[in-house]
């Protein structure tokens, strides 16, 4: 293997132990830095996220509360719930699990999320203050990726980076962050209408993979000594697992990483970012809302 493998687990560790003492400092003043999740329905892939969330927090000293309802539930019960996380002043982060069940507006349920207690920065008024570049929590993932490439020593400014992938919760945002004049890429947005993807993945010094196709980044894909991120996460049939499954990303990695100068695998590269960058995000929700107090 020649590329430098980015320890997300590693670095995403690292940041929370940076997170420790701020909670330590709130819990002095009495508070505990709070957040509610709520869930809807049982998708498996929703029920292990939301687990491993709640499980970060208490890791961390910090309180999770969870209203699971049934995928029957209607927009108004799940509006009710949000409202109620709004009022709540140990509230100090409120999570809106995705996908919602079909026929439920997410759009509508995001929007009334109160933005003071957005952690997931998914809400209109957070995305607008992230694009004019206003004080705002950042979407997590967006955000970890950031992170972990600043954290790793990877050099964005005049960097070439290629997003693959333009969705509002992961593309796009890391797409208008990467070209914060804070970062200073250049950034390029590959989607499904991209005539040849290859043709702009192999001008790319940051290659950002977050298309949720298994495998979409092969070798020949890929410039010399690029730094790789792989956001993808995606399951795909394998009989020898007993399970049937396996995990892989959207990046083909045993070939990528003979020619990436740095690449993140999949698990254990962003997604415990993301995490991290919730529970961040949660600690400074909590800490705003002690400075208001
Ligand atoms: P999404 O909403 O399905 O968006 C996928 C985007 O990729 C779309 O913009 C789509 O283009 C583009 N795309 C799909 N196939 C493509 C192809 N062959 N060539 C070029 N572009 C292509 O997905 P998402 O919510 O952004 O998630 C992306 C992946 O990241 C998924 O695997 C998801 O599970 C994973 N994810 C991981 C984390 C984490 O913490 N690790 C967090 C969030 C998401 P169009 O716009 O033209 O359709």
């Amino acid at each position: 293997m020649s590329a430098k493998l980015l320890d997300g687990k590693k670095l995403a560790e690292e940041v929370r132990v940076g997170l420790g003492p701020r909670v330590r400092a709130l819990a002095e003043l009495g508070v505990v830095p709070g957040l509610a999740v709520l869930l809807v329905g049982e998708d498996p892939a929703s029920v292990s996220y939301v687990t491993a969330k709640e499980k970060a927090c208490a890791d961390l000293g910090m309180r999770s509360t969870e209203v699971r309802l049934p995928a029957t539930a209607g927009e108004d019960e799940i509006l009710a719930v949000v409202r109620r996380f709004n009022a709540d002043p140990s509230v100090h982060g409120v999570l809106v699990q995705l996908p919602l069940p079909e026929g439920v507006s997410e759009a509508r349920v995001i929007e009334e999320i109160s933005p003071e207690k957005d952690v997931d920065g998914f809400t209109p008024v957070n995305v607008g203050r992230m694009v004019i570049g206003e004080p705002c929590f950042l979407p997590c993932t967006p955000h970890g990726v950031l992170k972990l490439i600043e954290v790793s020593g990877i050099r964005t400014a005049g960097a070439h980076a290629v997003v693959v992938g333009r969705s509002n919760i992961v593309g796009k945002p890391l797409a208008t962050l990467l070209a914060r004049k804070s970062v200073n890429a250049t950034v390029t947005v590959c989607h499904t209408g991209t005539r040849d993807l290859a043709e702009h993945t192999r001008r790319a010094d940051i290659l950002i993979a977050c298309a949720g196709t298994p495998e979409l980044i092969k070798a020949d894909m890929v410039k010399p000594g690029a730094c790789v991120i792989d956001v993808g996460v995606n399951r795909v049939d394998d009989p020898s697992r007993a399970k049937g499954w396996r995990l892989v990303g959207d990046v083909d990695f045993d070939a990528v990483k003979e020619v990436a100068g740095s690449i993140t695998p999949v698990p254990g590269g962003v997604g415990p970012m993301t995490i991290t960058m919730l529970l961040y995000n949660t600690v400074e929700s909590a800490e705003r809302a002690r400075a208001r107090a």
